[in-house]
């Protein structure tokens, strides 16, 4: 049987504060087994996501890698 990577590439996006953002890896790493993606939102503009652990505004957004193996 082979193998259907495909499945596990749905892309999982977290919005974090500062001190979860390590949570937020940890949570990508252990679900996708991939290593995360971590951006952070500029300054001076407001995110209107609350962080996942918290609920304060979120500062970073941390997501998986998204694999571009299906066309399109
Ligand atoms: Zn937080």
């Amino acid at each position: 049987m082979e193998k259907e990577n495909e499945l596990g590439t749905e892309k999982k996006v977290i919005y974090s504060c500062e001190e979860h953002v390590e949570y937020a890896m940890e949570e990508i790493i252990n679900e996708k087994g991939t290593p995360p993606i971590l951006k952070r939102l500029e300054s001076g503009k407001l995110s209107t996501k609350a962080c996942a652990y918290c609920g304060k505004l979120s500062v970073y957004i941390v997501s998986n890698e998204y694999s571009h193996t299906k066309c399109g």
